[in-house]
């Protein structure tokens, strides 16, 4: 049936009602004196696109792992929509890895590669055909079912990827790093792509990253790693405007941090305080007030980045401490000539990072 147009999306996985899609309880991993997961607790609901951010080595991949099935925890357990599956072989589970190096068949066709699992699961040829079109036409790539993975580029063979995985329609999908290997603006499009594939077909994606850009622009939720633990879970404007320690106000997004002596005399109180670059505006008015809500801080400009859309300042204040500005590249003149600047922002934008327990700060 050559014309038969395949059907727009995949099916959504059977409904889970009232339960979550993945529950993680006091997971840890130990790999002999190396403690990779370090007790992590993490509900995700059904239907989500959730990313798991932090620096390289934080634990998010052996988190994956354990969900995937490929590592035991050395406590705690997994639960994938309400069953307990911690000791469960990886193809026990309902669940798929996308990883970032593909590991396509390269000897094999993109058909070929797309209904791999299909065949060892023993599903009958005409089925396997047909949900294989599927998939491929979900990742918009009909018409390259006959090709190589040599003969096609980075960006298509990681969609392949993951019409292979899509075609198995688990009820998780894993994602580790999935666009790492693209370049920057194949993967900001593959970005935008991907979140929509996954609106499409509906299944819980679990997506790690150590890109904050890609975290924020792609889910509904991000867990911040470090350290084999987790640091704040939220939605992206959660994570960045209101981070809840200073470990996230530095990793997602450009720290800027008032603290100590300096939080006191700008503020009027102790504590430490996140104020975003793009919330602070800079001028050459040093004698006037601040605004109604406003708060104020004069400085010394110590260096100017221009980046063609931004103009990127780092600010010296008088009370002590130092504030990046960024500026956009509006083209109304604005230049710092003594290097002398006032910096004003809404009381609002300057959000007071809690104090880990036991600090005072
Ligand atoms: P991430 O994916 O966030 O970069 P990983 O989960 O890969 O972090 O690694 C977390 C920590 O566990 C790192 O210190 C890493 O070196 C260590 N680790 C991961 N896998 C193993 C392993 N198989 N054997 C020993 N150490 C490991
Ligand atoms: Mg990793």
């Amino acid at each position: 049936m050559p014309n038969q147009a395949p059907t727009p999306v995949l099916p959504a996985s059977p409904a889970l009602t009232g339960s979550l899609a993945v529950r993680l309880s006091g997971l840890r991993k130990h790999f002999g004196e190396v403690v990779a997961v370090d007790g992590v607790d993490l509900d995700i609901q059904p239907g989500e696109f959730f990313s798991m951010l932090g620096p390289s080595g934080s634990g998010k991949t052996t988190v994956l792992r354990m969900i995937a099935g490929f590592e035991l925890p050395t406590a705690g357990t997994v639960e994938l929509a309400g069953q307990d599956v911690s000791r469960l072989a990886p193809f026990e589970r309902d669940v798929n890895t996308v990883f970032q190096d593909y590991a396509l068949f390269p000897h094999m066709s993109v058909r070929q590669n797309v209904e791999y699992g299909l065949r060892v699961k023993k599903v009958p040829r005409a089925e396997r055909r047909r949900r294989a079109e599927e998939a491929l036409h979900t990742v918009r790539l009909e018409g390259f079912a006959e090709r190589k993975p040599s003969q096609l580029s980075g960006g298509q063979r990681q969609r392949v990827a993951l019409a292979r995985a899509l075609v198995n329609r688990p009820k998780v999908l894993l994602l580790d790093e999935p666009l790492g290997a693209l370049d920057l603006k194949l993967r900001q499009a593959m970005q935008v792509e991907l979140k929509q594939i996954q609106r499409d077909v509906g299944i819980t994606f679990v997506f790690v990253t150590h890109d904050q850009d890609e975290a924020l622009t792609m889910s509904d939720r991000i867990a911040v790693f470090n350290n084999g633990r987790i640091e704040q879970v939220g939605s992206p404007s959660e994570v960045y405007d209101c981070p809840a320690t200073e470990f996230v106000a530095g990793f997602v997004g450009t720290s800027n941090l008032l603290s100590g002596r300096s939080a006191e005399t700008v503020i009027g109180k102790p504590g430490v305080y996140s104020i975003r670059p793009e919330k602070i505006r800079i001028d050459g008015d040093l004698s006037s007030p601040a605004p109604d809500g406003h708060t104020s801080a004069t400085g010394t400009v110590t260096s100017v980045v221009y980046a063609g859309a931004t103009v990127r300042y780092a600010v010296a204040l008088d009370a002590g401490g130092q504030l990046s500005v960024v500026r956009q590249n509006i083209g109304d003149g604005f230049e710092v000539t003594d290097g002398r600047v006032r910096l004003t922002w809404r009381h609002d934008h300057c959000y007071r990072v809690p104090s880990p327990e036991g600090h005072q700060s």
